[in-house]
């Protein structure tokens, strides 16, 4: 290793979850890594993603166990909300997990620069704001994703993103979301419990792509019964503004619908643009992506890529993953890939959706015999309230082996459960290790591990019997 005859021994573009995690470990063993990041530390996850969605999730929550709270005898005459009370709160939130992260990136020994680097050629990196040129033995690539802003839709620029509806300086009266994906449905259940009339325009066949099928209908239902408009097999070719400030979407069948903000979450792309990545020749797929190996590693010898700007899995838990393999493989000389297996997922839509696995779909296709084992009931919190809402539980099994493939949950805290399911089903837990776990009375989840009888066993995706 040559490193002394660079400025860094690592240099990472990008502070956000994938960059601050590998950025910190590396200078951990003593390396000299710098990481530059042009706008706010934290990335997607702590400045515009997760954090803040979970907090409006929060906050949108209220409202309904206001009106929860009448049937268990509380009386209230003047609950109200106001929207940028709770924009400043987030953001003074936001700003101080931000110090937070600088803070560590410091103690850890690592030196931030806050402008935007690109390549430069070989192990040249040009930062933009100063003008300097410094460089590395290593580069890692940490630059996230961004918003597909949908430009084949004419009109698209007057649309948000979900990087405008943080900062929206008004609760719009009514809105449509475009796309069927997580941050579609997260939003809509936030902007509905907080009284905009909301609408998702999704262009397949039932929201959530994805996952399993019973979940994507009761979210479905449960959102009808919430009085949010779900529109599918359907999408926008026009977007146009009115006199009166409002957008007009016009589908492609012709008809229209008027709303005050029309916001697009249909992907996100990965930020690679500008970046300088031909100047090294690093391969990138049709989306932009940079082609990484299974170790995190470009087509260049001294150029690695983590995160969302790979096309692997957009979830922060697996950047970071990815980091600390990264990590491992390259300066602790133990060549680790990450692991994608099992990897647990919450949708914060209200209801929650908490999974891990294979869907039935998924094991139909895969597993010549399986057990389905499947709940829906109101659950107990919901019967005083007075609320009609319902809770799913599903375990798909290996008829053959017992093993779990896959358990899905929707309804209250259905991500803190996928938590812990994610353990037992990575661990390999049967239908049986399920069974004789002493139920934890009286919860929702105790109906995990007293679902006794299958409800549908399943030969070579065909159902053979049916409870
Ligand atoms: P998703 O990939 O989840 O969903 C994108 C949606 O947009 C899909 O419904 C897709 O339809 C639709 N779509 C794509 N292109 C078009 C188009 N040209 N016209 C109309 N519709 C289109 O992306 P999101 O933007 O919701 O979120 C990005 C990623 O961020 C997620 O995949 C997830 O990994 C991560 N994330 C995770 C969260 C969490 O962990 N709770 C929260 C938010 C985001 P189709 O299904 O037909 O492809």
């Amino acid at each position: 290793m040559n490193a002394r005859r660079h400025d860094y021994d690592l240099f990472v573009i990008g502070a956000g979850s994938g960059g601050v995690r590998a950025a910190r470990l590396a200078a951990q063993t003593g390396a000299r890594v710098a990481v530059a990041e042009e706008s706010r530390v934290g990335g997607t996850c702590v400045i515009r993603g997760c954090v803040p969605k979970k907090l409006l999730v929060y906050a949108s929550q209220f409202g309904e166990a206001f009106q929860d709270s009448i049937g268990y005898g509380w009386s209230y005459d003047d609950a109200r909300f106001d929207w940028p009370t709770l924009i400043a709160h987030k953001d003074r939130e936001i700003a101080r997990l931000e110090g937070l992260y600088r803070a560590n990136l410091e103690k850890a020994g690592v030196e931030l620069i806050d402008e935007r680097a690109v390549l430069a050629g070989g192990h040249d990196i040009h930062l933009q704001g100063s003008g300097r040129t410094v460089s590395a033995e290593r580069i890692l690539i940490a630059t996230g994703g961004r918003p597909n802003p949908h430009q084949a839709l004419e009109g698209h620029e007057l649309c948000i993103t979900s990087d405008e509806a943080f900062h929206l300086e008004k609760l719009p009266e009514k809105i449509v979301i475009a796309g069927g994906g997580y941050i579609a449905v997260e939003f809509a259940g936030i902007f509905a419990s907080m009284g905009v009339e909301t609408t998702i325009l999704y262009r397949g066949k039932e929201i959530l792509q994805r996952f399993d099928m019973d979940l994507r209908r009761l979210l479905h239902a449960e959102y009808e019964n919430k009085g949010i408009h779900i529109r599918c097999q359907d999408v926008f070719g026009r977007v146009e503004r009115l006199d009166n400030g409002w957008l007009r979407g016009t589908f492609l069948g012709g008809d229209c619908y008027d709303a005050e903000q029309i916001m697009l979450a249909v992907g996100r792309l990965p930020n690679t643009a500008g970046l300088g990545l031909e100047k090294l020749g690093i391969e990138t797929d049709k989306r932009g992506s940079i082609c990484v190996d299974d170790y995190s590693r470009t087509n260049v010898e001294h150029v690695w890529a983590i995160g969302d700007v790979t096309d692997r899995m957009q979830l922060t838990p697996v950047a970071i993953h990815e980091a600390m393999c990264f990590v491992d493989t390259v300066f602790h000389d133990r060549p680790t890939r990450p692991d994608y297996d099992f990897v647990p997922t919450a949708v914060f839509s209200q209801p929650e959706i908490g999974t891990v696995g294979m869907t039935e779909d998924e094991a139909r296709k895969k597993v010549d015999h399986l057990a389905i084992y499947k709940t829906v009931f109101r659950p107990m919190k919901n019967t005083l309230a007075g609320r009609s809402e319902r809770m799913l539980m599903k375990l798909v099994v290996d008829a053959d082996t017992d093993k779990v493939l896959g358990a899905h949950v929707l309804g209250p805290d259905a991500g803190e459960t996928a938590q812990l399911l994610g353990i037992s089903v990575k661990m390999g837990a049967t239908k049986a290790d399920f069974d004789r776990t002493m139920a934890v009375h009286p919860t929702a989840a105790e109906e995990l591990v007293t679902m006794y009888k299958p409800t549908a066993v399943i030969r070579r995706g065909e159902v053979v019997e049916a409870a």
